[in-house]
């Protein structure tokens, strides 16, 4: 045999790299599709893959609670991540699991031993962290490898550490391009050449050699132990990184990374909601976006590829005919000098300046050897040009240190005056503009800073890159966002691509909250999705013809998810189990977690345009702040939020303005009622509103027409209770707390500047019953039936009849019973109706008035997507 069969020529081969991300390995689903793109291609290829979404994480989460001595807390952690593996692979492989399932087992039981060993050392060396996350990436391609084959696929696994050679150090490695080339080239390239599909864990490699073998020096190792003890990870999100080196080492022709975003975006899409995806941009645009931030590629992963002709891919998972981007060295797009922006956070400026440095030579490469023999990295620098000060951004993790090292450094320079001090500036963000065309234009720079101008942006330090295709800039971090938006609006990157839009094909909902408003709305939706015509008829069209999509629900205990939707029946299952008292956590395809928890992994895959919608009733402000931050529009049927105290529900409406996001509160009041619409539309056409009054209970308003009609109280009120009117406790309405709540929401409209306590609410419930367990109260109720129904009578006599009215003004909010007459709208109100009149400069005698359906989960369910339609466009 000539040895050019045996190791054919890798560019006649046509070697693929396909690496699937972390979101696009999510479950049991996710892997099937995995195995189809896999199987529909022809050309020799390589897979790498990530761990699991949320499995690095754990994993490190778990080795630092361990290292903190808490074990024990673990072990539950431990068992739901070996029955997730489990769930997978009996969801994505036939057959040949068993091999699969010990080795989870057997990963799993380490990981336990590890962690407790770890409890009693109290420390954690990055290289025994490393090896604790190696096994999320491992874990998953050995299933993988098990679901090719099942599938008929011939694929074999191959360890990292056989293929990339790395320099250390743990956490961080760099990789060892010789080393790396020679033993994947010989590794390989006979797989494929044997139409065998080799299938290599992303993101660790062989640790550096005298690393790896350290204070253990086993010169025989077994294999197992070596590729524990020698085991380095390259980094988060180094899976990139693991396929570029691949590619690199095969001669590729070309390197597909499957995400959960359709390409490579003008910016973050939950930053900038209009970013697009650019068609094709240079490698060197690429890295650089990269390196500062852009978090859709591993800093370092074009570098292996930088100078060779293999192109990469960023590929849509959820869409493998899409053409994703390409990132080549071809140069197209010329009319864009700009492409893209990245931005890093957590940074801190550090200054160093003084009158004395004018001259003094050495003093920036004394800084930066300085840091450099520190450890610390430079992102940005800049220096003035009367050379009187430096100014360089690092991790604010890293600027205490930085601080102390260089005022050490210049302690002489410091003492004589010739250096003021080391200035150090936390809580800030680093911007990069990016465009190879920017060097050949004018005025790119102006324009930037014309654009952060215009939005009242202050820049704390700018610094054009020597190379000419990035212009940073440092911004406090609370206008990150807001700069990204102007910038990203000033060079009308939303119009890249020919206008194709990046905007999303569905409007993903994440309802929290599944209780009866939720799960009416969730059949809605489910409605909409499959297309039929549901008995809730109109509801059901608008929802159908909209982007609305609901992919997952939010409890205390847990939620489900689907990146794909939720579909129609399994929305049917989960309702009717809820209704029965289960917990989303309990139910089939539900996982255990707190709300945070639930959104934080929600928010690691890129849902369309998405909307948290609000159908608790409890204190969520942090969930919703959680939600804005990670780029969610807000709906909201949860009053609380915005009916708190006045400092808390201002900062939520500045934060939603500060991420660009919508925050929608229509059905807080009146459920289905356009209450904010008719508002925001008097004031948009010039008109003041003066006071707004309300009928805003549905509960009180059926009792008092009932006790109108001659009933008694407590017969009015045990029939809202059958009917499901009511709270639980129905002193909760009868209190009149609620219609406070809704009261206070109005009158921030007219910018009623009090907190809850200076709404004035009169009780329903008389003083004497207020302490009473529910039952007794429900058993005495009677008591005041003589007292209501004399105030019912006098008040017919006048001609009159008794509502529960809230009365709001810039100034003063009320909220009890009246006796109203004729002339007064509410007079001919019924049953549960609610109703709105505003009083306006225009409508001063003749209020305006909005009456329909307040209460109950359909119409409170239809306002909500009156919101969420608004949302979606
Ligand atoms: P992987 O699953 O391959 O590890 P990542 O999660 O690391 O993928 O990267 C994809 C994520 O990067 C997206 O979910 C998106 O939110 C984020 N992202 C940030 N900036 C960009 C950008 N410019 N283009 C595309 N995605 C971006
Ligand atoms: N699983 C690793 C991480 O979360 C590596 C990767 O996904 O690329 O960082
Ligand atoms: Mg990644």
């Amino acid at each position: 045999m000539s040895p050019k069969k045996v190791f054919p020529n890798a560019r006649r081969l046509g070697i693929e790299i396909h690496k699937f991300g972390g979101a696009s390995l999510a479950d049991a689903a996710a892997f099937r599709r995995v195995v189809e793109i896999v199987k529909t291609r022809t050309a020799p290829r390589i897979v790498v893959v990530s761990a699991p979404a949320g499995v690095t994480d754990a994993l490190l989460g778990l080795a630092k609670r361990a290292a903190a001595g808490d074990a024990e807390s673990g072990a539950k952690e431990i068992d739901d991540l070996g029955t997730r593996y489990l769930e997978i692979l009996r969801g994505a492989a036939r057959r040949g699991t068993k091999e699969v399932a010990a080795e989870i087992a057997r990963s799993m039981d380490e990981l336990e031993r590890l962690l407790s060993s770890l409890a009693v050392l109290k420390e954690l060396t990055s290289r025994t962290r490393d090896f604790i996350v190696s096994r999320g990436e491992r874990l998953s391609a050995r299933l993988l490898t098990a679901a090719l084959g099942a599938a008929g696929v011939r694929a074999r696994y191959v360890d990292a550490t056989e293929v990339i050679f790395t320099d250390g150090p743990f956490g961080g490695a760099s990789p060892n391009l010789m080393l790396t080339d020679l033993a994947a080239r010989k590794l390989l390239r006979p797989l494929c050449a044997a139409g065998i599909i080799p299938v290599v864990p992303g993101f660790i490699g062989a640790a550096k050699i005298d690393e790896r073998d350290g204070d253990h020096g086993h010169e025989h190792a077994h294999d197992n132990d070596r590729r524990a003890l020698g085991v380095a990870t390259l980094g988060r999100g180094g899976t990139d990184l693991t396929a570029t080196l691949l590619g690199r080492a095969l001669s590729a022709k070309e390197i597909s990374l499957w995400k959960d975003v359709p390409g490579l975006l003008t910016a973050d899409p939950r930053v900038v909601p209009d970013a697009r995806v650019i068609p094709q941009l240079h490698v060197r645009e690429a890295a650089e976006l990269a390196y500062f931030g852009a978090k859709v590629l591993h800093p370092r992963a074009l570098i292996p590829v930088a100078g060779r002709s293999i192109p990469v891919f960023v590929r849509p998972f959820a869409d493998a005919t899409a053409a994703g981007t390409e990132i080549s060295a071809r140069r197209t797009l010329d009319r864009y000098p700009v492409k893209a922006l990245s931005a890093v956070g957590g940074q801190a400026l550090l200054t160093v300046a003084g009158n004395g440095m004018l001259g003094v030579p050495g003093i920036a490469a004394r800084t930066f050897e300085a840091l450099h023999l520190q450890g610390i990295s430079v992102s940005l620098i800049s220096q003035s040009s009367s050379e009187q000060s430096i100014c360089f951004s690092v991790p604010e993790g890293a600027a205490r240190r930085a601080r102390d090292r260089l005022t050490e450094e210049f302690r002489d320079q410091i003492a004589r005056g010739e250096i003021d001090g080391i200035d150090s500036r936390s809580g800030l963000a680093t911007v990069a503009v990016v465009g190879i065309g920017m060097a050949g234009h004018l005025g790119i720079a102006a324009r930037v800073f014309a654009a952060l101008a215009e939005a009242k942006i202050n820049i704390v330090a700018i610094a054009q890159g020597s190379s000419e295709l990035n212009i940073s800039f440092v911004v406090a971090a609370k206008d990150v966002g807001a700069a990204q938006r102007a910038v990203h609006g000033a060079f009308q990157l939303s119009k890249i691509g020919g206008g194709a839009a990046a905007r999303a094909a569905h409007t993903d909902t994440v309802l929290l909250g599944f209780g009866q408003i939720g799960r009416a709305l969730a059949k809605i939706m489910a409605q909409g999705q499959s297309g039929k015509n549901g008995k809730n008829g109109q509801d059901g069209k608008s929802a159908r013809k909209s982007k609305l999509r609901l992919v997952a629900a939010i409890d205390r205990r847990g939620f489900v998810f689907d990146p794909n939707g939720l579909p129609p029946r399994v929305v049917a299952a989960l309702s009717a189990a809820k209704e029965k008292g289960k917990s989303l956590a309990e139910l089939p395809g539900g996982r255990a977690a707190t709300p945070a928890d639930a959104l934080a992994a929600l928010a690691e895959h890129a849902l369309g345009d998405p909307i948290l919608v609000d159908v608790t009733a409890d204190e969520s402000t942090p969930l919703i702040r959680q939600a804005l931050g990670a780029g969610m529009d807000v709906v909201l049927a949860n009053k609380r939020p915005i009916s708190g105290p006045r400092a808390e529900s201002e900062a939520l409406l500045a934060l939603a303005e500060s991420a660009g996001r919508r925050l929608l509160t229509e059905a807080t009041v009146g459920a289905g009622l356009p209450i904010f619409d008719t508002h925001r539309k008097l004031v948009e056409s010039g008109d003041r509103v003066l006071k707004i009054e309300g009928c805003l209970s549905g509960t009180l308003g059926f009792v008092l027409t009932e006790v109108e009609k001659g009933r008694s109280f407590s017969a009015a009120l045990g029939r809202a209770m059958e009917l499901g009117y009511t709270e639980p406790d129905p002193r909760d309405d009868l209190s009149g707390v609620d219609v406070g709540r809704k009261a206070l929401i109005l009158g921030r409209l007219l910018a009623f500047a009090g907190e809850p306590a200076d709404v004035a609410v009169e009780s329903l419930v008389p003083a004497a019953m207020k302490a009473l367990p529910r039952e007794a109260f429900l058993a005495r109720l009677a008591d005041i039936d003589a007292d209501w129904s004399r105030r019912a009578a006098a008040a017919k006599a006048k001609g009159a009849t008794l509502r529960y009215v809230a009365t709001v003004t810039k100034d003063r909010i009320s909220v009890g019973l009246k006796v109203v007459d004729r002339a007064s709208p509410f007079y001919g109100l019924k049953g549960t109706d609610n109703q709105v009149a505003f009083t306006t400069s225009r409508y001063r005698k003749n209020p305006l008035v909005i009456t329909g359906p307040g209460a109950g989960p359909a119409v409170t369910a239809a306002g909500v997507l009156n919101d969420m339609l608004r949302v979606s466009g």
